[in-house]
Protein backbone atom coordinates (compact mmCIF):
# COMPACT_ATOMS: atom_id res chain seq x y z
CA UNK A 1 0.00 0.00 0.00
CA UNK A 2 1.54 3.83 -1.09
CA UNK A 3 0.84 6.96 -1.35
CA UNK A 4 -0.48 8.30 -4.82
CA UNK A 5 1.40 11.37 -4.46
CA UNK A 6 -0.90 13.91 -3.05
CA UNK A 7 0.60 15.59 0.42
CA UNK A 8 -0.61 14.42 3.90
CA UNK A 9 -3.52 15.91 5.01
CA UNK A 10 -2.36 19.52 5.55
CA UNK A 11 -5.91 21.33 6.48
CA UNK A 12 -5.61 25.12 5.09
CA UNK A 13 -7.87 26.84 6.78
CA UNK A 14 -7.79 29.24 10.00
CA UNK A 15 -9.41 26.06 11.92
CA UNK A 16 -8.38 23.14 10.91
CA UNK A 17 -9.98 19.33 11.18
CA UNK A 18 -7.41 17.80 13.71
CA UNK A 19 -7.38 14.01 14.86
CA UNK A 20 -7.71 13.33 18.20
CA UNK A 21 -5.82 10.22 19.62
CA UNK A 22 -2.71 8.27 18.35
CA UNK A 23 -2.45 8.33 14.50
CA UNK A 24 -0.78 5.11 14.80
CA UNK A 25 -1.62 2.81 17.86
CA UNK A 26 1.09 0.39 18.37
CA UNK A 27 -1.32 -3.05 16.95
CA UNK A 28 0.85 -5.68 19.26
CA UNK A 29 -0.17 -6.73 21.48
CA UNK A 30 -3.02 -7.67 18.95
CA UNK A 31 -3.83 -11.11 17.98
CA UNK A 32 -7.01 -10.35 20.04
CA UNK A 33 -7.90 -7.17 18.91
CA UNK A 34 -11.25 -6.45 17.19
CA UNK A 35 -10.66 -4.24 13.98
CA UNK A 36 -13.12 -2.94 11.26
CA UNK A 37 -13.21 -0.42 8.23
CA UNK A 38 -12.31 2.96 8.84
CA UNK A 39 -14.06 5.34 6.98
CA UNK A 40 -12.35 5.74 3.21
CA UNK A 41 -14.25 5.81 -0.54
CA UNK A 42 -12.93 2.89 -2.70
CA UNK A 43 -11.96 4.02 -6.22
CA UNK A 44 -10.46 2.20 -9.11
CA UNK A 45 -8.06 3.43 -11.57
CA UNK A 46 -5.13 2.18 -14.22
CA UNK A 47 -6.40 -1.31 -12.86
CA UNK A 48 -5.52 -0.89 -9.32
CA UNK A 49 -7.62 0.13 -6.53
CA UNK A 50 -7.29 2.93 -4.33
CA UNK A 51 -8.67 4.53 -1.75
CA UNK A 52 -9.57 8.34 -0.26
CA UNK A 53 -8.83 7.89 3.44
CA UNK A 54 -11.66 10.63 4.16
CA UNK A 55 -10.23 11.79 7.71
CA UNK A 56 -6.77 12.35 6.58
CA UNK A 57 -7.80 13.05 2.43
CA UNK A 58 -4.87 11.32 1.86
CA UNK A 59 -5.31 9.14 -1.77
CA UNK A 60 -3.59 5.60 -1.32
CA UNK A 61 -2.94 2.72 -3.73
CA UNK A 62 -3.88 -0.79 -2.22
CA UNK A 63 -1.17 -2.83 -2.83
CA UNK A 64 -2.84 -7.18 -2.94
CA UNK A 65 -2.09 -7.37 0.87
CA UNK A 66 -4.02 -4.29 1.34
CA UNK A 67 -7.20 -5.28 -0.86
CA UNK A 68 -7.27 -8.20 0.68
CA UNK A 69 -7.58 -7.21 4.40
CA UNK A 70 -9.78 -4.74 3.13
CA UNK A 71 -11.99 -7.14 1.19
CA UNK A 72 -11.88 -9.67 4.16
CA UNK A 73 -13.00 -6.82 6.79
CA UNK A 74 -15.93 -6.14 4.21
CA UNK A 75 -18.33 -7.96 6.20
CA UNK A 76 -17.77 -6.75 9.49
CA UNK A 77 -14.98 -5.96 12.33
CA UNK A 78 -12.65 -9.54 12.83
CA UNK A 79 -9.83 -10.28 15.02
CA UNK A 80 -6.27 -9.52 13.96
CA UNK A 81 -5.51 -13.01 14.68
CA UNK A 82 -8.04 -13.97 12.41
CA UNK A 83 -7.14 -11.96 9.58
CA UNK A 84 -3.59 -13.15 9.85
CA UNK A 85 -4.84 -16.76 9.36
CA UNK A 86 -7.28 -16.44 6.91
CA UNK A 87 -4.65 -14.56 4.40
CA UNK A 88 -2.23 -17.66 5.39
CA UNK A 89 -0.30 -19.12 2.29
CA UNK A 90 -1.33 -15.92 0.34
CA UNK A 91 0.67 -13.31 2.12
CA UNK A 92 3.72 -13.83 4.54
CA UNK A 93 2.89 -12.98 8.20
CA UNK A 94 5.59 -9.88 8.20
CA UNK A 95 3.91 -8.60 5.15
CA UNK A 96 0.23 -8.84 6.85
CA UNK A 97 1.55 -7.25 10.04
CA UNK A 98 3.16 -4.68 8.00
CA UNK A 99 0.32 -3.52 5.40
CA UNK A 100 -2.13 -3.92 8.80
CA UNK A 101 0.36 -1.21 10.47
CA UNK A 102 -0.12 1.29 7.23
CA UNK A 103 -3.29 0.57 7.51
CA UNK A 104 -3.51 1.92 10.71
CA UNK A 105 -1.57 4.74 10.09
CA UNK A 106 -3.80 6.03 7.40
CA UNK A 107 -7.13 5.53 9.48
CA UNK A 108 -8.10 2.83 7.32
CA UNK A 109 -8.81 0.12 9.82
CA UNK A 110 -9.56 1.03 13.32
CA UNK A 111 -9.96 -0.70 16.74
CA UNK A 112 -13.48 -1.70 16.71
CA UNK A 113 -14.60 -1.89 19.97
CA UNK A 114 -12.83 2.32 19.72
CA UNK A 115 -14.84 5.03 18.82
CA UNK A 116 -13.80 7.04 15.51
CA UNK A 117 -11.51 9.53 16.43
CA UNK A 118 -13.34 12.77 16.84
CA UNK A 119 -12.34 15.74 14.93
CA UNK A 120 -11.43 18.96 16.80
CA UNK A 121 -11.75 22.32 16.31
CA UNK A 122 -8.72 24.23 17.05
CA UNK A 123 -8.97 27.97 18.21
CA UNK A 124 -9.31 30.40 15.25
CA UNK A 125 -5.82 32.39 14.46
CA UNK A 126 -5.74 35.43 11.91
CA UNK A 127 -4.34 34.29 8.87
CA UNK A 128 -3.64 37.18 6.36
CA UNK A 129 -5.74 38.26 3.44
CA UNK A 130 -5.31 36.48 0.12
CA UNK A 131 -7.98 37.69 -2.05
CA UNK A 132 -9.67 41.29 -1.85
CA UNK A 133 -13.04 41.27 -4.46
CA UNK A 134 -13.71 44.76 -5.16
CA UNK A 135 -17.39 45.27 -6.62
CA UNK A 136 -16.47 48.52 -8.71
CA UNK A 137 -20.04 48.88 -9.41
CA UNK A 138 -23.42 47.11 -8.73
CA UNK A 139 -24.73 48.09 -11.93
CA UNK A 140 -25.14 46.25 -15.09
CA UNK A 141 -25.96 46.84 -19.11
CA UNK A 142 -27.40 43.23 -19.55
CA UNK A 143 -30.31 41.74 -17.98
CA UNK A 144 -29.71 38.00 -17.40
CA UNK A 145 -32.75 36.47 -15.97
CA UNK A 146 -30.56 34.08 -13.59
CA UNK A 147 -28.16 36.63 -12.72
CA UNK A 148 -28.37 36.70 -8.53
CA UNK A 149 -27.51 40.12 -8.16
CA UNK A 150 -30.58 41.14 -10.18
CA UNK A 151 -33.09 38.11 -10.04
CA UNK A 152 -35.94 37.35 -7.87
CA UNK A 153 -33.11 35.77 -5.92
CA UNK A 154 -31.06 38.68 -4.69
CA UNK A 155 -29.86 39.88 -1.10
CA UNK A 156 -29.53 43.13 -1.93
CA UNK A 157 -31.77 45.71 -3.72
CA UNK A 158 -29.10 47.39 -5.89
CA UNK A 159 -32.01 49.36 -7.88
CA UNK A 160 -33.89 51.67 -5.02
CA UNK A 161 -31.32 50.62 -2.02
CA UNK A 162 -28.71 53.16 -0.08
CA UNK A 163 -25.59 51.38 -2.10
CA UNK A 164 -23.37 54.27 -4.52
CA UNK A 165 -24.22 51.97 -8.19
CA UNK A 166 -20.70 52.67 -8.70
CA UNK A 167 -17.53 53.00 -6.28
CA UNK A 168 -16.12 56.05 -6.04
CA UNK A 169 -11.94 56.78 -6.35
CA UNK A 170 -11.78 57.80 -2.90
CA UNK A 171 -13.50 54.34 -1.55
CA UNK A 172 -11.46 52.00 -4.12
CA UNK A 173 -8.17 54.13 -3.17
CA UNK A 174 -9.21 53.12 0.51
CA UNK A 175 -9.84 49.62 -0.54
CA UNK A 176 -6.46 48.82 -1.76
CA UNK A 177 -5.08 50.67 1.44
CA UNK A 178 -7.28 47.94 3.31
CA UNK A 179 -5.88 45.22 0.92
CA UNK A 180 -2.22 46.14 1.57
CA UNK A 181 -2.68 46.55 5.02
CA UNK A 182 -4.76 42.82 5.44
CA UNK A 183 -2.36 40.67 3.31
CA UNK A 184 0.76 38.88 3.14
CA UNK A 185 3.94 39.53 1.01
CA UNK A 186 0.97 39.74 -1.79
CA UNK A 187 -2.07 41.76 -2.41
CA UNK A 188 -4.46 40.05 -4.85
CA UNK A 189 -7.19 42.20 -6.05
CA UNK A 190 -10.01 41.56 -7.98
CA UNK A 191 -12.39 44.26 -9.44
CA UNK A 192 -15.90 42.85 -9.80
CA UNK A 193 -19.68 44.13 -10.39
CA UNK A 194 -22.11 44.11 -12.03
CA UNK A 195 -20.36 44.74 -15.16
CA UNK A 196 -16.81 45.77 -13.74
CA UNK A 197 -16.39 47.89 -16.95
CA UNK A 198 -18.91 49.88 -16.38
CA UNK A 199 -16.71 51.61 -14.32
CA UNK A 200 -13.80 51.71 -16.04
CA UNK A 201 -12.10 55.29 -14.85
CA UNK A 202 -11.81 54.26 -11.37
CA UNK A 203 -10.66 50.69 -12.07
CA UNK A 204 -7.93 52.38 -14.38
CA UNK A 205 -6.75 55.33 -11.78
CA UNK A 206 -7.28 52.74 -8.92
CA UNK A 207 -4.68 50.54 -10.48
CA UNK A 208 -2.88 53.23 -11.44
CA UNK A 209 -2.50 54.15 -7.16
CA UNK A 210 -2.08 50.74 -6.21
CA UNK A 211 1.22 49.75 -7.90
CA UNK A 212 2.45 53.15 -6.53
CA UNK A 213 1.24 52.37 -3.10
CA UNK A 214 2.56 48.45 -3.02
CA UNK A 215 5.67 49.78 -4.35
CA UNK A 216 5.65 51.95 -0.71
CA UNK A 217 4.98 49.55 1.67
CA UNK A 218 6.56 46.84 -0.33
CA UNK A 219 4.79 44.51 -1.22
CA UNK A 220 4.03 42.83 -4.43
CA UNK A 221 0.24 43.33 -5.98
CA UNK A 222 -1.70 41.11 -7.92
CA UNK A 223 -5.03 41.99 -10.28
CA UNK A 224 -7.73 40.29 -12.29
CA UNK A 225 -11.44 41.04 -13.07
CA UNK A 226 -14.46 39.23 -14.65
CA UNK A 227 -16.47 40.94 -17.12
CA UNK A 228 -19.41 40.22 -19.61
CA UNK A 229 -17.19 41.97 -22.05
CA UNK A 230 -20.00 44.28 -23.87
CA UNK A 231 -17.96 47.08 -23.12
CA UNK A 232 -14.31 45.61 -24.52
CA UNK A 233 -12.81 48.28 -26.58
CA UNK A 234 -9.03 48.96 -27.99
CA UNK A 235 -8.18 51.34 -25.70
CA UNK A 236 -9.67 49.06 -22.61
CA UNK A 237 -7.94 45.93 -24.18
CA UNK A 238 -4.55 47.63 -24.13
CA UNK A 239 -4.76 48.84 -21.04
CA UNK A 240 -5.52 45.07 -19.63
CA UNK A 241 -2.87 43.87 -22.34
CA UNK A 242 -0.33 46.04 -20.29
CA UNK A 243 -1.04 46.06 -17.18
CA UNK A 244 -1.01 42.25 -17.40
CA UNK A 245 -4.66 41.96 -15.67
CA UNK A 246 -6.31 38.85 -15.13
CA UNK A 247 -8.98 38.57 -17.33
CA UNK A 248 -12.63 36.47 -16.87
CA UNK A 249 -14.85 36.37 -19.41
CA UNK A 250 -18.30 35.56 -17.85
CA UNK A 251 -20.22 33.89 -21.35
CA UNK A 252 -22.50 31.00 -21.83
CA UNK A 253 -21.23 29.35 -24.98
CA UNK A 254 -22.22 29.74 -28.83
CA UNK A 255 -24.98 31.99 -30.27
CA UNK A 256 -27.69 29.75 -29.68
CA UNK A 257 -27.02 29.29 -26.02
CA UNK A 258 -25.94 32.98 -25.03
CA UNK A 259 -28.50 34.32 -26.27
CA UNK A 260 -30.83 32.36 -24.10
CA UNK A 261 -29.76 34.43 -20.86
CA UNK A 262 -27.14 36.74 -21.38
CA UNK A 263 -29.30 39.52 -23.09
CA UNK A 264 -29.85 43.02 -23.09
CA UNK A 265 -32.48 45.78 -21.14
CA UNK A 266 -34.68 44.98 -24.33
CA UNK A 267 -34.65 41.49 -24.81
CA UNK A 268 -31.59 41.36 -27.57
CA UNK A 269 -28.99 38.48 -27.21
CA UNK A 270 -25.48 39.86 -26.68
CA UNK A 271 -23.34 36.66 -28.58
CA UNK A 272 -23.48 39.59 -32.02
CA UNK A 273 -21.47 42.31 -29.55
CA UNK A 274 -19.40 40.33 -27.36
CA UNK A 275 -18.11 37.54 -30.03
CA UNK A 276 -15.76 40.40 -31.85
CA UNK A 277 -14.72 41.91 -28.68
CA UNK A 278 -13.32 38.86 -27.19
CA UNK A 279 -11.57 37.39 -30.56
CA UNK A 280 -9.79 41.32 -30.09
CA UNK A 281 -8.76 40.74 -26.64
CA UNK A 282 -7.67 37.06 -26.79
CA UNK A 283 -5.72 38.55 -30.07
CA UNK A 284 -4.19 41.51 -27.98
CA UNK A 285 -3.90 40.64 -24.03
CA UNK A 286 -1.09 38.01 -24.24
CA UNK A 287 0.42 38.23 -21.02
CA UNK A 288 -1.84 35.94 -19.09
CA UNK A 289 -4.17 33.47 -20.41
CA UNK A 290 -8.03 34.34 -20.34
CA UNK A 291 -10.68 32.27 -19.06
CA UNK A 292 -14.41 31.88 -19.55
CA UNK A 293 -16.97 31.09 -16.73
CA UNK A 294 -20.00 29.07 -17.75
CA UNK A 295 -23.29 29.67 -15.64
CA UNK A 296 -25.21 26.17 -16.43
CA UNK A 297 -28.98 25.96 -16.33
CA UNK A 298 -32.01 23.82 -17.17
CA UNK A 299 -31.94 24.94 -20.62
CA UNK A 300 -27.99 25.11 -21.20
CA UNK A 301 -26.30 21.77 -20.12
CA UNK A 302 -24.39 20.70 -23.33
CA UNK A 303 -20.80 21.07 -21.77
CA UNK A 304 -19.34 19.64 -24.50
CA UNK A 305 -20.90 22.05 -26.91
CA UNK A 306 -19.95 24.89 -24.58
CA UNK A 307 -16.34 23.89 -24.00
CA UNK A 308 -15.75 23.19 -28.05
CA UNK A 309 -16.93 26.58 -28.94
CA UNK A 310 -15.41 28.56 -25.97
CA UNK A 311 -12.02 26.64 -26.00
CA UNK A 312 -11.73 25.25 -29.31
CA UNK A 313 -13.07 27.81 -31.62
CA UNK A 314 -13.13 31.08 -29.96
CA UNK A 315 -9.49 30.62 -28.40
CA UNK A 316 -10.03 30.79 -24.35
CA UNK A 317 -7.07 28.81 -22.51
CA UNK A 318 -9.39 27.57 -20.01
CA UNK A 319 -13.41 27.24 -19.43
CA UNK A 320 -14.91 26.99 -15.97
CA UNK A 321 -18.27 25.64 -15.32
CA UNK A 322 -21.05 26.72 -12.58
CA UNK A 323 -24.37 25.28 -11.99
CA UNK A 324 -26.60 28.02 -11.83
CA UNK A 325 -27.28 29.46 -8.50
CA UNK A 326 -31.27 29.79 -7.65
CA UNK A 327 -33.84 28.73 -5.78
CA UNK A 328 -35.81 25.61 -6.77
CA UNK A 329 -38.65 26.68 -8.48
CA UNK A 330 -37.41 28.94 -11.26
CA UNK A 331 -37.57 28.06 -14.33
CA UNK A 332 -33.70 27.93 -15.22
CA UNK A 333 -33.31 25.86 -11.70
CA UNK A 334 -31.32 22.55 -12.95
CA UNK A 335 -33.53 19.65 -11.56
CA UNK A 336 -32.13 16.06 -10.30
CA UNK A 337 -32.30 14.30 -13.78
CA UNK A 338 -30.22 17.66 -15.01
CA UNK A 339 -27.64 17.16 -12.53
CA UNK A 340 -27.28 13.55 -13.99
CA UNK A 341 -27.18 14.56 -17.41
CA UNK A 342 -24.75 17.35 -16.12
CA UNK A 343 -22.32 14.60 -14.37
CA UNK A 344 -22.38 12.62 -17.69
CA UNK A 345 -21.32 15.59 -19.80
CA UNK A 346 -18.64 16.81 -16.98
CA UNK A 347 -17.26 12.95 -17.30
CA UNK A 348 -16.84 12.39 -20.84
CA UNK A 349 -15.26 15.93 -21.31
CA UNK A 350 -13.27 14.88 -18.10
CA UNK A 351 -11.99 11.68 -20.34
CA UNK A 352 -10.55 14.12 -22.80
CA UNK A 353 -8.70 15.96 -20.29
CA UNK A 354 -6.79 12.35 -19.02
CA UNK A 355 -6.05 12.57 -22.39
CA UNK A 356 -4.78 15.50 -22.61
CA UNK A 357 -2.93 14.80 -19.53
CA UNK A 358 -1.25 11.74 -20.65
CA UNK A 359 -0.07 13.27 -23.44
CA UNK A 360 1.09 15.88 -21.13
CA UNK A 361 -0.49 18.48 -23.30
CA UNK A 362 -2.94 21.22 -22.05
CA UNK A 363 -6.92 20.80 -22.07
CA UNK A 364 -8.56 24.01 -20.82
CA UNK A 365 -11.15 22.05 -18.52
CA UNK A 366 -10.86 23.84 -15.20
CA UNK A 367 -13.40 22.45 -13.25
CA UNK A 368 -11.11 19.07 -13.57
CA UNK A 369 -7.40 20.83 -13.04
CA UNK A 370 -9.02 22.58 -9.95
CA UNK A 371 -10.32 19.36 -8.33
CA UNK A 372 -7.20 17.72 -9.35
CA UNK A 373 -5.13 20.69 -7.28
CA UNK A 374 -7.71 20.42 -4.47
CA UNK A 375 -6.91 16.25 -4.70
CA UNK A 376 -3.30 16.48 -4.64
CA UNK A 377 -2.50 19.15 -1.89
CA UNK A 378 -4.50 17.08 0.47
CA UNK A 379 -6.20 19.55 1.53
CA UNK A 380 -8.96 18.31 4.52
CA UNK A 381 -11.37 21.17 4.06
CA UNK A 382 -13.09 22.88 7.28
CA UNK A 383 -14.61 25.77 5.06
CA UNK A 384 -15.60 25.41 1.53
CA UNK A 385 -14.39 28.30 0.27
CA UNK A 386 -11.99 31.01 1.74
CA UNK A 387 -15.40 33.78 1.90
CA UNK A 388 -14.71 35.34 5.17
CA UNK A 389 -11.30 33.68 5.56
CA UNK A 390 -8.23 34.43 3.27
CA UNK A 391 -11.07 36.16 0.64
CA UNK A 392 -13.45 39.00 1.19
CA UNK A 393 -15.85 41.38 -0.98
CA UNK A 394 -16.32 45.16 -0.89
CA UNK A 395 -19.11 46.83 -1.98
CA UNK A 396 -19.57 50.09 -3.98
CA UNK A 397 -20.08 51.91 -0.30
CA UNK A 398 -16.88 50.41 1.39
CA UNK A 399 -18.67 47.72 3.56
CA UNK A 400 -16.32 44.38 3.90
CA UNK A 401 -18.47 41.23 3.47
CA UNK A 402 -18.25 37.71 3.10
CA UNK A 403 -17.52 37.82 -0.67
CA UNK A 404 -18.42 39.37 -2.94
CA UNK A 405 -22.04 37.60 -3.68
CA UNK A 406 -22.99 39.21 -0.47
CA UNK A 407 -21.30 42.52 -1.02
CA UNK A 408 -23.41 45.66 0.30
CA UNK A 409 -25.35 42.68 2.81
CA UNK A 410 -25.56 44.30 6.47
CA UNK A 411 -26.42 40.61 7.38
CA UNK A 412 -23.54 39.12 6.09
CA UNK A 413 -20.57 42.20 6.63
CA UNK A 414 -17.44 41.81 8.51
CA UNK A 415 -16.84 45.84 8.36
CA UNK A 416 -15.30 48.67 6.04
CA UNK A 417 -12.32 49.09 4.30
CA UNK A 418 -11.86 52.02 6.51
CA UNK A 419 -12.59 50.72 10.00
CA UNK A 420 -11.30 47.02 9.04
CA UNK A 421 -12.43 43.51 9.81
CA UNK A 422 -14.38 42.82 12.77
CA UNK A 423 -12.49 40.52 14.60
CA UNK A 424 -15.19 39.10 16.82
CA UNK A 425 -17.80 38.88 13.91
CA UNK A 426 -15.52 37.09 11.94
CA UNK A 427 -14.72 34.83 14.80
CA UNK A 428 -18.37 34.03 15.33
CA UNK A 429 -19.03 33.13 11.49
CA UNK A 430 -16.37 30.80 11.13
CA UNK A 431 -17.05 28.85 14.20
CA UNK A 432 -20.62 28.94 13.03
CA UNK A 433 -20.27 27.09 9.53
CA UNK A 434 -17.03 25.04 10.59
CA UNK A 435 -17.84 21.70 8.70
CA UNK A 436 -17.92 19.99 12.50
CA UNK A 437 -21.57 21.34 13.14
CA UNK A 438 -22.92 20.20 9.64
CA UNK A 439 -24.06 16.70 10.92
CA UNK A 440 -25.22 16.43 7.68
CA UNK A 441 -21.62 15.89 6.17
CA UNK A 442 -20.59 13.80 9.18
CA UNK A 443 -20.56 10.67 7.23
CA UNK A 444 -19.88 11.89 3.69
CA UNK A 445 -17.13 10.83 2.22
CA UNK A 446 -16.71 14.13 -0.03
CA UNK A 447 -16.86 16.45 2.68
CA UNK A 448 -13.09 17.37 2.38
CA UNK A 449 -13.24 18.49 -1.12
CA UNK A 450 -16.99 19.94 -0.57
CA UNK A 451 -17.29 20.93 2.91
CA UNK A 452 -20.86 21.57 2.50
CA UNK A 453 -20.89 23.70 -0.39
CA UNK A 454 -21.32 27.57 -0.94
CA UNK A 455 -22.74 29.87 1.45
CA UNK A 456 -24.45 31.73 -1.25
CA UNK A 457 -25.99 28.85 -2.92
CA UNK A 458 -27.48 28.04 0.48
CA UNK A 459 -28.40 31.07 1.10
CA UNK A 460 -30.36 30.90 -1.91
CA UNK A 461 -32.25 27.73 -1.24
CA UNK A 462 -32.63 27.55 2.10
CA UNK A 463 -32.43 31.40 3.19
CA UNK A 464 -29.42 30.65 5.77
CA UNK A 465 -25.71 30.05 4.78
CA UNK A 466 -25.29 27.76 7.48
CA UNK A 467 -26.44 24.35 6.05
CA UNK A 468 -24.90 22.38 3.83
CA UNK A 469 -26.24 22.53 -0.22
CA UNK A 470 -27.80 18.92 0.30
CA UNK A 471 -29.66 19.29 -2.94
CA UNK A 472 -26.43 18.78 -5.00
CA UNK A 473 -25.11 15.83 -2.91
CA UNK A 474 -25.21 13.35 -5.87
CA UNK A 475 -23.71 15.05 -8.13
CA UNK A 476 -20.37 16.77 -5.59
CA UNK A 477 -19.91 12.70 -4.69
CA UNK A 478 -20.36 11.71 -8.79
CA UNK A 479 -18.06 14.78 -9.96
CA UNK A 480 -15.58 14.23 -6.65
CA UNK A 481 -15.38 10.55 -7.48
CA UNK A 482 -14.84 11.03 -11.37
CA UNK A 483 -12.46 13.17 -10.31
CA UNK A 484 -10.10 10.54 -8.08
CA UNK A 485 -10.60 8.12 -10.83
CA UNK A 486 -8.23 10.60 -13.21
CA UNK A 487 -6.11 11.37 -9.80
CA UNK A 488 -5.40 7.79 -9.84
CA UNK A 489 -4.85 7.27 -13.50
CA UNK A 490 -2.12 9.94 -13.49
CA UNK A 491 -0.57 8.97 -10.39
CA UNK A 492 0.22 5.73 -12.00
CA UNK A 493 0.29 6.56 -16.04
CA UNK A 494 2.06 10.30 -15.77
CA UNK A 495 2.88 10.97 -12.09
CA UNK A 496 4.93 13.75 -13.12
CA UNK A 497 1.43 15.87 -14.96
CA UNK A 498 0.41 16.08 -10.73
CA UNK A 499 4.04 17.75 -10.00
CA UNK A 500 2.61 20.84 -11.24
CA UNK A 501 0.12 20.73 -7.78
CA UNK A 502 2.90 20.91 -5.64
CA UNK A 503 2.87 24.06 -3.56
CA UNK A 504 0.82 25.42 -6.13
CA UNK A 505 -1.63 28.01 -4.74
CA UNK A 506 -4.82 28.46 -6.88
CA UNK A 507 -6.38 31.93 -6.31
CA UNK A 508 -8.71 31.51 -8.47
CA UNK A 509 -10.32 28.50 -7.01
CA UNK A 510 -11.61 30.90 -4.08
CA UNK A 511 -14.10 32.43 -6.28
CA UNK A 512 -17.01 31.61 -8.14
S1 LIG B 1 -23.09 19.05 1.17
FE1 LIG B 1 -23.48 16.93 0.59
S2 LIG B 1 -21.75 16.35 -0.73
FE2 LIG B 1 -21.15 18.20 0.39
S3 LIG B 1 -20.05 17.41 2.21
FE3 LIG B 1 -22.19 17.77 2.80
S4 LIG B 1 -23.20 15.77 2.52
FE4 LIG B 1 -21.25 15.73 1.35
S1 LIG C 1 -18.11 29.53 -3.17
FE1 LIG C 1 -19.90 30.82 -2.76
S2 LIG C 1 -19.50 31.70 -0.73
FE2 LIG C 1 -17.56 30.93 -1.53
S3 LIG C 1 -16.56 32.70 -2.55
FE3 LIG C 1 -17.71 31.57 -4.11
S4 LIG C 1 -19.73 32.57 -4.19
FE4 LIG C 1 -18.76 33.21 -2.25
Amino acid sequence: MSAAGNSSSSERTMAPVEPTGPVAPGISPGVDTLVRLGEFHRFDAAGERFGYMVPSAAVFAFDACASALADALGDGPRTIGDLVASLEGRFRPDEVWDTLGELYRVRAIHEAKAPAPAPTILPLTVIPLQTLVVNVTNQCNLSCEYCYEYGEDKIVDTENGQQPKFMSEETAREAIDFALRESGTTAMVTFFGGETLMNFPVLKKTVAYARARAAEVGKAIDFSLTTNATLLKPDVIDFLADERIGVTISIDGPQEIQDKFRVFHNGKGSYDLVAPKIKALLARHRSRPIGARVTLTRQTLDVMTIYRHLHDEMGFWEVGFAPVTTAPQRGHAISDSGFDHLLSQFRLLAQDFLQAALANRHHGFSNVRETLQEIHQGHAKAYPCGAGIGLLGVATDGNVSLCHRFAGSEAHSFGSVTGGVDRGKQAAFLDAHHINHKTDCQSCWARPICAGGCYHEAHTRYGSTTGPNLHYCEWIRGWTHTCLEIYGELAVKNPGFLRQFDGADDEASQRH
